[in-house]
């Protein structure tokens, strides 16, 4: 065990209440491509993020049908499971530890690791549901795959009509503002603040790292880039989420 993991232990089991904000490095190793990094979709494609903003989802009905119809056929993150980062946070919830574990993710991968979905706060939605649009309804993302596969190639909000959507918040799209609360209450309230697989960089939740900080909390960033935020840790770890994390919350060594 290196010098750094076992001073981020160290710093884990003193905590008595962890702050957890993961990014897309810990589900690149279930197969979700992350958007930022070097070999991101995003940097990668520039036109793929234009494709992700709201505004063109909204106004080009030949783009939803496109995204519906590669959803129908499972070509969006088909048979992703949880890796041994997310089982290591679960570890982390076990030893009582957790004060909230706050994801920019949207692939619900930590609940199905086994996370209380109570501690899980999803900044950036979920594309496991669907919302509407122009009302508050909203359903599981299966129930509106089943229309979109029964021959509806744009569906409509069964409510009012309107446009619906996977329940991921897109450019140009506020965050739920209750969510927000949540992460800056729990950045606040922690004794110790995790940054994993996140390059920070995306307002305003990488601001939640300031203010733990400022509130007092110990720091440690896990992550396979420089952030914006490094100057603020306690510990900067560069190495593989999936080996590291279970060093550092003590989880067992996983079998799977
Ligand atoms: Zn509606």
């Amino acid at each position: 065990m290196s010098d750094l993991i076992r001073q981020a232990a160290a710093l884990v089991d003193e905590a008595r209440s962890v702050t957890v904000l993961t990014g897309a490095g810990i589900s690149t190793d279930s197969g979700i491509p992350d958007f930022r990094g070097p070999q991101g979709v995003w940097t990668k494609d520039p036109a793929a993020e234009k494709a992700s903003n709201i505004r063109h989802y909204v106004s080009d009905p030949e783009l939803r049908r496109r995204n519906w119809e590669r959803r129908a056929r499972g070509e969006l993150w088909r048979d992703v499971v949880p890796n041994n980062g997310h089982r290591a946070l679960v570890s982390l919830e076990a030893r009582l530890k957790l004060h909230t574990l706050v994801t920019q993710n949207v692939d619900e991968l930590h609940q199905r690791a086994g996370s209380s979905p109570d501690l899980v706060v999803e900044i950036h939605g979920t594309t496991r549901k669907v919302g509407c649009l122009s009302c508050d309804w909203g359903d599981d993302m299966e129930v509106v795959l089943a229309r979109v596969r029964a021959g509806e190639a744009d569906p409509d909000c069964p409510q009012c009509g309107g446009i619906l959507k996977s329940a991921t918040v897109s450019f140009g799209q506020s965050l739920d503002p209750q969510a927000l609360r949540r992460a800056e209450k729990a950045a606040k309230e922690c004794d110790l603040f995790l940054a994993i697989g996140s390059s920070l960089s995306v307002y305003p939740i990488n601001e939640t790292v300031s203010m733990a900080k400022i509130a007092g909390a110990k720091l440690v960033i896990l992550n396979a880039e420089p952030t914006p935020y490094d100057r603020w840790a306690d510990v900067i770890i560069r190495d593989s989420i999936g080996d590291v994390l279970p060093q550092i919350v003590g989880a067992e060594p996983a079998t799977a």
